[in-house]
């Protein structure tokens, strides 16, 4: 243990993961939670993205086996389902399939709140955790300089409580997007981080279905990518208790209508039927759900000369990237494995290099959002001639990894954060590509 007490304010993926990576080196670690943590499997106010279709990238999945080993077989008791990536979804892109193999990239397939309550169970388990559900942070408490942070204030949200204060030698931001970190900063005069933002306007509409063993033929899910010239996809993929979760969504403001028919037609205007076939004649079990999500966001702490001691910021709060790709729960599982690496090298300049091991992390899943993001026409900003490119060849080695088994699992371990996109542009893979659109 390198020192004393750490709070950790929010307990979504982000918080707990931060939490996790924190046991090993602090005494004790404290979870703020403003809400009250719900009954496993229900969802909760602060996290509405809840309700809709979150799936565990394969790099998650085996970064949270580690951190909570027994992770992927305890879920698998309770009805998750931990699947082959390729050989059991249909993965369709740039008008086909991709070739269906076995890729041992094994994501995990669990509704959001069920995978959210047993990572909170576990992390609970440990003897130096506990958690203050309820409670609401209001602010930082620092030295009078400002160098060091010392705390927060707090309110339970039990009427008559008043504010009170935690003290710690570590506190750690993990509120998601909206975040008050910048505002903090600016009201002790510190700067505040650049935020980089990529306007997606994108509508999730989501519903819960039961799922029968001869839906997809018996396969887990389907992805169904925008691409040229049907910028409208969606997913749908299994979950415990034999459902089936179907998200779907348009860009730009080609939001799904929210009634029963629109929501019908607008799943068949998808490029490829899977989600259609299914739902049309598929029990619902649940109403139509809507979220707006604007833009992907990304601020980058890494650049800032001046940061106070005794802070960081974590998961969603730092960046947070269009969900069509899948990879906030995965991005924060890596980000807790590079926070016990910066810890192990000791307390010191805590921040800027956690912060510039986490720009690191989300390079890679933000070049691959983003650079996806700007093939829609309507998405504004300038992509570079690099991105246009990448994202010609993309749409090339889709096509050759309909009939390429070697190509599908490349690109699909990219897509699951276990390899660079510049895994892709290597010669032995390039020729493959190349040879696949000649002999199409
Ligand atoms: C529609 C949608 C679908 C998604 N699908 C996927 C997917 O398929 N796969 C994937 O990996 N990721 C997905 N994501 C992203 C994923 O949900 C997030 O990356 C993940 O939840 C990590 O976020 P976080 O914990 O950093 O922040 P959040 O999940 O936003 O949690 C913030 C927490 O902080 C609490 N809080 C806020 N303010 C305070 C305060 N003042 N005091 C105390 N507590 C506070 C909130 O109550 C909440 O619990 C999706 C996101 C959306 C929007």
């Amino acid at each position: 243990m390198i020192t004393q007490h750490a709070i950790v304010i929010g307990a979504s993926m982000g918080g707990l993961l931060a939490a996790r990576a924190l046991t090993d080196y602090y005494q004790q670690v404290t979870v703020l939670e403003r809400d009250v943590f719900p009954v496993p499997g229900e969802n909760r106010k602060g996290v509405p993205q809840g309700r809709h279709a979150h799936g565990l990238l394969a790099r998650g999945r085996e970064v949270l086996e580690q951190l909570f080993p027994g992770f992927t077989q305890e879920l698998e008791a309770q009805g998750a389902l931990a699947t082959d990536i390729l050989q059991q979804l249909h993965w369709f892109a740039n008008g086909g399939y991709l070739s269906k193999t076995k890729s041992e990239l094994n994501g995990l397939f669990v509704s959001r709140p069920l995978l959210e309550a047993w990572i909170r169970q576990r992390l609970l388990l440990l003897p130096n955790v506990q958690a203050l559900e309820n409670c609401d942070v209001l602010g930082l408490v620092t030295t009078a300089d400002p160098v060091q942070v010392t705390g927060v204030r707090f309110i339970q949200r039990n009427e008559g409580n008043t504010e009170e204060i935690l003290k710690a030698d570590l506190v750690v931001d993990t509120t998601g997007r909206n975040s008050r970190t910048p505002m903090w900063l600016e009201a002790l005069g510190y700067e505040k981080p650049l935020e980089e933002k990529v306007k997606v306007n994108v509508c999730y509409t989501t519903r819960m279905y039961r799922r029968q063993p001869e839906h997809l033929q018996g396969d887990l899910g389907a992805v169904i990518e925008p691409s040229q010239p049907n910028w409208r996809g969606g997913v749908i993929l299994a979950q415990e208790n034999s459902h089936w979760i179907v998200s779907i969504a348009g860009y730009m403001g080609d939001h799904t209508p929210m009634d029963e028919q629109g929501f019908l037609e607008f799943a068949k205007s998808i490029s490829a039927q899977d989600i259609y076939e299914v739902i049309k004649n598929a029990e619902p079990l649940s109403e139509l759900l809507n979220y707006q999500f604007s833009s992907s966001q990304r601020r980058h702490y890494e650049q800032l000369k001046r940061f106070p001691e005794g802070y960081l910021v974590f998961g969603d709060a730092i960046s947070s990237f269009n969900p069509i790709y899948g990879q906030g729960m995965t991005v924060a599982a890596v980000e807790a494995l590079a926070l016990q690496d910066c810890l192990g090298q000791g307390v010191d300049h805590l921040a800027p290099r956690f912060f510039k091991a986490a720009s690191k992390i989300v390079d890679i899943p933000w070049s691959i959002a983003v650079g996806g993001d700007f093939r829609i026409p309507q998405v504004e900003g300038k992509p570079t001639p690099m991105v246009r490119f990448l994202n010609w060849y993309r749409c090339k080695l889709q096509i050759a990894a309909r009939r390429d088994p070697v190509l599908a699992i490349a690109f699909l371990k990219v897509v699951n954060l276990m390899a660079a996109p510049s895994s892709l542009i290597q010669p032995q893979i390039a020729l493959r590509v190349l040879l696949g659109n000649i002999f199409t």
